[in-house]
């Protein structure tokens, strides 16, 4: 792709009104991958002003006609898929083949999903026997603000524009200034799949700039936004101005609970979804909660897989693991394996320091402490890199005890083969997604938390709906 300072607006690329540079590395090298710009409040404006033009016909034009447009970007994606995930890899450091299979492939997967979910939408219905002159109309919420992070770039620009292109809205996407390059592409699908001029509007920017104009903006009718919870507190009280709807997708600090009898395959699949992304995820299991009878055992199996770990540059090909975005995020992942380290917790593996095969590059070495307990910083904050914590547990209560015991509710893990036991401990989890003895969420479920993982529900069904707003109209004639 062509590297771009220009932004997308109204159907066209077009220079910055004022230009203000920022530079992108790659993680994996510290070098300049692309150089944008970051823009300002006549960006913003420009943005929402196509989109507010846009939005009439769009939101007019059949249900049919906008799947039949969000379809086509599928076929754009299919054609360039192998660049897309390039761009992945070089702007935040995922590694190439998992970009392709994970990161990139996150596109089609949701978009399908959508596309099936969309079907069954009723515009329009009676609601309900009891009152047959009364109708439920759905319609599009207007002009939407997305706002979006570094770390799943795709996945999360893909559950945010594809619904709200669906349900009818127009929307400007600000992705995040770590990961613009995958963002631009998004824009080149919608552009090539023929959706119309002001539908999807890109305005690169910071959070202080663009984000927090967006947030602000009387005509943006809602913000979808995800990231971490300082942002999403912020943009919550920007746009209580103007009292616009505000979807947040936040932190996690999941809980992953291993009883005794769990499948022995819980514990490397545990470590693979702790460690993949260089555990740059929300939804990572970063507390393992080991039954006390397993505990010592399963710390030295731990402490082998994940010794067993290889860290890489990202654009090698490879099953290991890859470098942190930015250097931020490395000197915070380094102050919390100390803080982890003067609090007591038992370091297993990994540690301080870049591996020793890098000099440069914000590489990590898979962490693992055990013995941690309670209110450690390393058991209560997010940290957001390839850093695990190991908790033993007596019991099914106080499984449930300290795996609710978190500001955070978003995805918790089970592991028992005790059928019974595991629905008990899916209704008592709170959290929005529990995930049980291996099983993905099926097609077309939501994402999403309670608590301060924020209560958006992206994906499926009600991922459109955070887009649409119901009307109730009285006296209606139904033919
Ligand atoms: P962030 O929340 O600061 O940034 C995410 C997006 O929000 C970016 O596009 C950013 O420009 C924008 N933004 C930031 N402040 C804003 C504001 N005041 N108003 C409007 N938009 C704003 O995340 P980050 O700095 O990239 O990462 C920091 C921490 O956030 C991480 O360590 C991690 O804990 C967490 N995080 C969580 C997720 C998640 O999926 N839950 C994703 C990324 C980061």
């Amino acid at each position: 792709m062509k590297f771009r300072r220009e932004f997308y607006i109204n159907g066209a690329w077009v220079p910055p009104q004022g230009a203000r540079d920022w530079q992108v590395l790659n993680p994996s090298t510290e070098e300049p991958c692309t150089t944008i710009s970051l823009g300002d409040q006549a960006d913003t404006d420009a943005a929402v002003r196509a989109a507010k033009a846009a939005l009439p016909k769009w939101a007019a034009t059949a249900p049919s006609t906008r799947a039949a447009i969000i379809k086509k970007i599928i076929d754009q994606y299919g054609k360039r898929r192998e660049e897309y995930a390039e761009a992945i890899s070089l702007e935040m450091g995922a590694p190439i083949d998992f970009s392709l299979a994970e990161q990139a492939a996150c596109l089609p997967w949701h978009t399908k999903n959508f596309l099936n979910a969309f079907e069954s939408i009723e515009w329009i219905r009676p609601l309900g026997a009891q009152a047959p002159n009364t109708a439920v109309v759905l319609e599009p919420i207007g002009v939407v603000g997305l706002i979006t992070p570094w770390n799943w770039p795709v996945n999360q620009i893909v559950l945010k524009a594809i619904p709200a292109m669906l349900a009818g809205c127009t929307c400007v996407l600000k992705p995040s200034e770590e990961a613009p390059l995958n963002a631009m592409m998004f824009a080149e699908f919608c552009h090539d799949a023929g959706v119309p001029p002001g539908v999807f509007n890109l305005v690169n920017g910071d959070g202080a700039g663009v984000g927090a104009q967006l947030s602000q903006h009387p005509d943006v009718e809602m913000i979808s936004f995800t990231g971490s919870t300082r942002a999403g507190k912020a943009i919550s009280r920007a746009a209580a101005e103007t009292l616009k709807r505000v979807a947040l997708e936040l932190g996690g600090k999941g809980a992953n609970l291993i009883f005794a009898d769990a499948d022995p395959r819980a514990i490397k699949w545990s470590i693979n979804r702790m460690m993949e992304n260089s555990g740059q995820s929300c939804n990572a299991p970063s507390r393992m909660l080991v039954e006390r009878a397993i505990y010592d055992r399963t710390v030295k199996e731990v402490t082998a897989l994940t010794e067993a770990i290889k860290v890489g540059p990202a654009l090698e090909a490879g099953s290991h693991i890859g470098p942190l975005v930015n250097m931020r995020q490395w000197e915070q992942v380094q102050n919390y394996i100390k803080k982890g380290i003067d609090e007591g917790a038992r370091l297993l593996c990994g540690g301080l320091g870049r591996p020793e095969e890098f000099n440069r590059g914000y590489f990590v070495k898979p962490t693992v402490f055990a013995d941690v307990r309670q209110g450690m910083t390393i058991e209560r904050e997010e940290i957001f890199g390839p850093v695990m914590a190991m908790i033993p547990f007596d019991g099914e209560d106080e499984a449930i005890r300290i795996a609710n015991d978190t500001p955070y509710g978003l995805t918790n893990y089970v592991h028992t083969n005790d059928a019974p036991r595991a629905n008990r401990l899916g209704l008592a989890l709170k959290s929005g997604m529990i995930e049980m003895n291996r099983k993905s969420r099926g097609a077309g479920a939501f994402f999403g938390g309670v608590k301060q993982s924020g209560r958006a529900r992206e994906g499926g069904i009600w991922g459109i709906e955070e887009y649409l707003e119901s009307k109730v109209i009285s006296g209606f004639r139904f033919e």
